[in-house]
């Protein structure tokens, strides 16, 4: 008969931060942890020490949170030897993935304390990332059938997700049965050796799940060899594109490559939005986690009409933002990830002042590798020559009968992650969704957040490969192809 797709699963209960009990009980929860250190090591086959030991920075400038100690070729070579898929019946499969996620909700202070001391996260962040990444982890064990795994996968994951990134594309290759060697960012070790360890505990064979912490040497050479069947990354396009090139020279024809890379995604407000709406969720969408998401807003279009009083209202509302340190309640905009990327943002500030393009920015804090929320304008998104990621937003304007040049403009830039509109007219956002190209619409709300199971994501082009992360399809991406179907 024909296929009724139900949810599988509820999404996790989350923590109700309006509640003042609730927000107590958080802190008391983080507050062990609050300077702590913590070590990565490989976690792999036979075990292994790793290499000189490096510090992990905090990107507030604070204390330090710990030391890694890298994988070496030797552990690549070792574990690449031992990674076998996981044999146990699918049942049993199922059941550590979930023991997993319920370890990790009751564990939620000492994640909490990591995500906001390695990554800078405050707390709403904290609190979505633990949720997407039990979501994913329930979610895709909820979906796994005895699919016949591809064999050995490496996940490639990006430090702006530490946790739920990197728990989803895990959580789905072992899900398909398969042996994974995990890669984290380079920036976010501690979190990933956390959660590798927990999984562990809850069953997963370390056969099956190996940790290898390291930089673009450890990511290359899990992506050049013969026995790796698949490959899932996330992080920026001119890596995925390095990835599918060693792919290419070192893999079997078919082996797939699961991308989800960068945007420069675009917000379009007409003269008929409703302008509290629109200002809130340009806000959300452009500044919260300090504007280092994927799917975060970066060229905004404001119907000329009501231009000034957009501009006007979002300076408001930019002023009402706190930044500094994320491990306070109070704080909105926390630092971005590191020296290297503050840099990088900077300049690009930098050249808009210079050319009087500046439109408003908040004051940054001395210490730290802070970005305060800055407007920008432009004349339209094809003078963005790269992803700014940060919180930087750009602010072009358009005039009534120039949507459908809009839209070619977005769609020129050859990425298409994420897209929002603000209309009230309806047959526009059924034309302008027709035309857009992106992975993800989002009309009269913010462009950030999507939930596993109901909000699938990922893009296009230049934005990714496909499928969607925390949809129907990206679970048998990681099994191996059907023979029947490539026979017939
Ligand atoms: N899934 C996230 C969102 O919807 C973005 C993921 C990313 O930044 O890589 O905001």
């Amino acid at each position: 008969g024909p296929e009724i797709f139900r949810p599988l699963r509820a999404n996790a209960r989350g923590f109700d931060l309006a509640h003042t009990p609730t927000l107590t009980e958080i802190e008391k929860a983080r507050a062990p942890f609050a300077d702590a250190t913590w070590t990565a090591t490989p976690l792999i086959v036979g075990g292994s020490k790793g290499g000189a030991a490096q510090a992990v920075q905090n990107p507030t400038g604070a204390t330090s949170l710990g030391t890694v100690h890298p994988a070496t070729p030797a552990d690549v070579a070792q574990a690449l030897d031992a990674a076998t898929p996981w044999a146990a019946p699918l049942e049993e499969r199922r059941k550590a993935l979930l023991r997993a996620a319920d370890i990790y909700e009751e564990r939620f202070g000492e994640i909490f304390a990591l995500l906001t001391r390695e990554a800078g996260k405050g707390l709403p962040d904290c609190v979505a990332e633990l949720r997407e990444g039990v979501d994913f982890l329930r979610y895709y064990s909820a979906q796994a059938t005895n699919m016949p795994p591809a064999g050995v996968f490496t996940c490639i994951s990006p430090w702006n997700f530490p946790f739920a990134i990197f728990m989803g594309q895990i959580s789905a290759a072992l899900a398909a049965g398969n042996a994974v060697l995990a890669k984290p960012a380079e920036q976010t070790p501690l979190i990933a050796h956390m959660a590798v360890k927990l999984l562990h505990e809850a069953g997963v064979p370390v056969s099956a799940l190996q940790l290898l912490p390291g930089g673009g040497d450890i990511g290359a050479a899990l992506t050049s060899d013969s026995r790796i069947k698949g490959v899932a990354f996330t992080g920026s396009t001119g890596t995925a594109q390095r990835i599918r090139t060693a792919m290419a020279d070192h893999c079997d024809p078919g082996t797939p490559l699961i991308a989800e890379t960068g945007g420069l995604n675009a917000m379009i407000v007409d003269s008929t939005a409703l302008p509290e709406q629109a200002v809130q969720a340009i806000v959300e969408s452009a500044f919260q986690s300090a504007g280092q998401r994927c799917s975060a807003l970066r060229c905004l279009y404001v119907q000329e009409d009501i231009a000034d009083s957009i501009r006007h209202m979002l300076i408001g509302a930019m002023q009402a933002l706190e930044m500094g340190d994320p491990w306070q309640l109070s704080t909105d905009v926390g630092p971005v990830i590191d020296e290297t990327a503050r840099k990088g943002i900077a300049d690009h500030i930098a050249i808009a002042r210079e050319e009087g393009r500046l439109i408003a920015e908040l004051p940054t804090p001395a210490e730290g590798t802070y970005i305060a929320p800055t407007i920008l304008k432009i004349s339209g998104i094809a003078d963005l020559e790269r992803e700014i990621f940060g919180p930087v937003l750009h602010m072009a304007t358009f005039k009534a009968g120039e949507l459908d040049r809009v839209i070619d403009a977005i769609n020129a830039t050859g990425y298409g992650l994420t897209f929002g509109l603000h209309t009230r007219i309806d047959d526009r956002v059924q034309h302008v969704s027709e035309r857009i190209t992106a992975g993800n619409i989002y009309i009269n709300r913010n462009q950030i957040g999507a939930i596993v199971g109901s909000q699938p994501f990922g893009g296009e082009g230049l934005s990714g490969t496909g499928p969607k992360a925390g949809g129907p399809n990206y679970l048998p991406r990681f099994s191996a192809p059907d023979l029947a179907d490539i026979s017939a």
